[in-house]
């Protein structure tokens, strides 16, 4: 497959980069995954203002436009096969001559962008839908979740405890017991109709897909959103549960450790969302 990485295209297994790069060593660098379905890109503006609010939050100065990074997704999109393709995009600190913490001085960011396949985008119909079966934890990553950080361990030993119990993914509580989010998706709670997230802040990640969501939802008018804390106790009485991400778009939750959730059946409301979602996703 053909990848970018500093300024240019090449087949992957030509792009090297130093073991002194920062994002190697540190895990210190932001990234960001945009789907494209047959060359539509999804949520690409939001996806890069997400990406350059992470790089300015952590102090890395790349002067790299919106239309720099589309021609990049189109140009990956093209090259590679497939119909349906995630776009990576990965910027470092770079690589440095030495081991220290302190942010090097003169040294350019590491560039790097490259595409894989995605199933075809999610369909609202009941029959044919991904359903998911997951775990839940108390949520011990660190307290910047808001930043899009390639230094995931955190994420992937949550979510790894998902999968040893035979799940796809693993939903984390705060140490008071309210919802943050899944360790690779955002999380919502459906009750008596009104579908309920965590508000935004440092504890989890401002998902485009979440924002898409929650503002087809909200213009639509037909099912009530809620911002606010959800509390353990809410989120196991929970009609239905769903989590977003870019790839799995709205996903019905059907059980949490084992124990269905309400009938065990993908709900109602879901169906709604997942066809407004469906319908929305290029406007943005
Ligand atoms: N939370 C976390 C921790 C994630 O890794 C992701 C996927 N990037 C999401 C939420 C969902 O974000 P998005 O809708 O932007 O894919």
């Amino acid at each position: 497959s053909t990848v970018y990485l500093n300024g240019e295209y090449m087949p992957m297994h030509e792009a090297k980069i130093s073991p002194m790069d920062r994002g190697f060593l540190f895990g210190d660098g932001i990234y960001e995954v945009v789907p494209c379905y047959s060359g539509g890109l999804v949520g690409f503006g939001p996806h890069m203002d997400r990406m350059n609010d992470g790089l300015k939050a952590i102090g890395i100065e790349l002067a790299m436009s919106h239309e720099e990074w589309k021609a990049i997704a189109l140009k990956l999109d093209g090259e590679n096969d497939g119909e349906n393709l995630g776009i990576y995009f990965h910027v470092s600190r770079g690589a440095d001559t030495k081991r220290a913490h302190s942010f090097p001085s003169g040294v350019k960011p590491t560039v790097f962008a490259f595409a894989f396949e995605i199933p075809p985008a999610p369909v609202a119909d009941k029959s044919k839908a991904n359903s998911y079966s997951v775990s839940t934890s108390t949520d011990l990553r660190w307290k910047r979740c808001n930043i899009k950080s390639t230094a995931l361990l955190g994420n992937v030993l949550h979510y790894q405890k998902g999968v040893d119990e035979g799940n796809q993914e693993c939903i984390l509580f705060d140490v008071d017991g309210f919802l943050t989010e899944g360790s690779s998706t955002n999380a919502y709670i459906v009750k008596d109709g009104v579908v309920i997230t965590a508000p935004l802040s440092n504890a989890l990640l401002p998902g485009i897909t979440r924002f898409m969501l929650l503002d087809i939802l909200r213009k639509d008018g037909r099912i009530k959103v809620e911002e606010r804390a959800v509390s353990r106790e809410e989120f196991d009485a929970a009609d239905e549960v769903w989590l977003t991400s870019s790839s799995k778009e709205v996903g019905p939750v059907v059980a949490i450790d084992g124990k269905p959730v309400g009938n065990g059946e993908i709900g109602d409301v879901w169906v709604v969302a997942q066809q407004l979602f469906s319908e929305g996703k290029f406007n943005y």
